[in-house]
């Protein structure tokens, strides 16, 4: 029946894409995985749909090998993929089939909303002081956050506020914070929320006049964890109540904690009364790990997972995989799952080879702001000089923002820096355009895709 094999297809999809969900970036994930399903299994063919040809390329080139690999853990009689790209951009459903009901995403209860906003305000409890590994790059975060999980409200740590790269640890270790008062305070009231959600809750009591219900209970709790606080940035209302809430908890002694990609005064578009307010307590940045930490979290990683990778392996990935401790773990899944499924032990070779399918090798250390200036101004068809001159043409400035952009994310450049290397600009001009590239990548697919490539080609060279 058609429907069995739909719902059932919908399913083996949805089941596959989890598991590939965990291996690669989030960014790739949405960007290569949306709108994307099993038509039909034809013998030993999978047939997926994927929404233009774009996607049907990546797919194919970039994500085939695990792609095949996963959907042969449930498929084993299928020896081949086929993608194709769908008529229209979603498809209708044959007849009597509710394939929206049972379509992968949302299936999965909204998975796209699921990445932007990774929490539901629910602690992980797998994050915790425990399974956190401690290295010269997060020793200070890891001490004072002991120490504010030990005596919450003490004044030194309040509010004790986090910030540094992606994937470094914040998240984990803000959590693991909470987890720790839970463990010892059974009695207190813990609120984890990231900005965002703390922001659409604001609006939403707003539109619904439940206001003093959302006061009450941000205001009443005993320790407020809010994470990623720079998206506070330009959002007036929101600050302005997050403003009151913070002097109500901290008058009163109760623990602040909060994560950030940036220190409080280079959140653009912040009050400063919230700014200075945010440097009250203790403020600790958090490093990309060196090598040996690198390769104590890989060695605790497999312990937790009863994996053995061997000496000379793992010391291989730690020396391979620099960027941060997400696209490390990322890798770790990958090469686990692959020794996994086909039964083989790894060796430097199969690593490499896996590392490079799936494209987790990331090169950070190779990048330079020359070969981003280089890149950007390939992929646009721009002259050096026009890229970096000071010719305000919407041709011009759109490649500009995206090279301040980069500059940023991926070599982690303060504003001013920034601005010195584009020939001296403000560096509130920099600040204005790396948001507005941030604003933008949210909503914008088009742009998505541009900057995955322009990173691609940047790993690649
Ligand atoms: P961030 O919030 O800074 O982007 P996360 O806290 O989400 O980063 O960390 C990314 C992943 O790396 C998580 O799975 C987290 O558990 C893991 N991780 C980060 N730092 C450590 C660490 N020091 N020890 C063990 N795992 C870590
Ligand atoms: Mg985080």
């Amino acid at each position: 029946m058609v429907t069995t094999a739909v719902d059932e297809h919908a399913k083996v999809w949805n089941a596959t894409l989890g598991e590939l969900e965990v291996t690669i970036t989030k960014a790739n994930f949405r960007t290569w995985f949306k709108k994307t399903k099993i038509v039909a299994i034809d013998g030993p063919t999978a047939i997926l749909s994927v929404p233009n040809t774009f996607a049907q390329e990546w797919l194919s080139k970039k994500f085939h090998e695990p792609i095949l690999a996963t959907l042969r853990g449930h498929y084993p009689d299928v020896r081949s993929v086929r993608y194709e790209v769908s008529a229209v951009a979603a498809p209708p459903a044959p007849e009597g089939v509710q394939i929206a009901a049972s379509s992968p995403f949302a299936y999965r209860g909204g998975s796209n909303q699921a990445t932007e906003a990774p929490d539901s305000g629910a602690l992980n409890p797998h994050h915790t002081f425990e399974t956190f590994v401690v290295g010269s790059s997060n020793r200070l975060a890891h001490a004072v956050a002991i120490a504010a999980a030990k005596n919450p409200g003490t004044r030194q740590y309040n509010p004790l506020y986090f910030y540094g790269g992606v994937g470094l640890g914040k998240t984990h270790l803000l959590q693991a914070i909470g987890n720790e008062i839970k463990r010892r305070f059974p009695t207190q009231t813990i609120i984890y929320a990231s900005c965002e959600k703390f922001t659409t809750e604001f609006v939403e009591a707003l539109q619904s006049k439940r206001l003093d219900q959302f006061k009450r209970r941000y205001r009443t709790a005993d320790v407020l964890l809010i994470d990623d606080i720079q998206f506070l940035s330009g959002k007036d209302g929101t600050q302005e109540e997050f403003f009151h809430t913070f002097n109500a908890l901290h008058q009163t002694n109760r623990q602040i904690v909060m994560t950030s990609d940036m220190r409080p005064q280079s959140i653009p578009a912040l009050e400063p009364r919230l700014s200075s307010r945010f440097g009250w307590g203790m403020v600790a940045d958090i490093q990309a790990p060196d090598y040996e930490t690198r390769q104590a979290i890989l060695r605790a990683k497999c312990d937790e997972r009863g994996f053995s990778l061997g000496d000379e392996a793992l010391e291989f990935m730690a020396s391979r995989i620099q960027s941060n401790i997400r696209d490390l773990e990322g890798a770790l899944n990958n090469v686990i799952g692959h020794c996994e499924l086909y039964a083989v032990t790894p060796d430097t070779k199969l690593i490499e080879r896996i590392l490079a399918q799936t494209g987790a090798d990331l090169r950070r250390a190779h990048l330079s702001t020359e070969s981003i200036f280089q890149t950007v101004a390939e992929f646009f068809s721009l002259e050096l000089p026009e890229l970096l001159g000071k010719r305000r043409h919407k041709e011009l400035v759109y490649p500009r923002q995206i090279v301040m952009y980069l500059l940023r994310h991926e070599l982690n450049h303060s504003f001013p820096k920034i601005g010195k290397s584009l020939g001296g600009k403000d560096h509130t001009t920099v600040m204005h355009g790396v948001e507005k590239i941030t604003k933008e990548l949210k909503k914008n697919e088009q742009l998505q895709r541009e900057i995955s490539l322009i990173k691609e080609r940047l790993y690649a060279s």
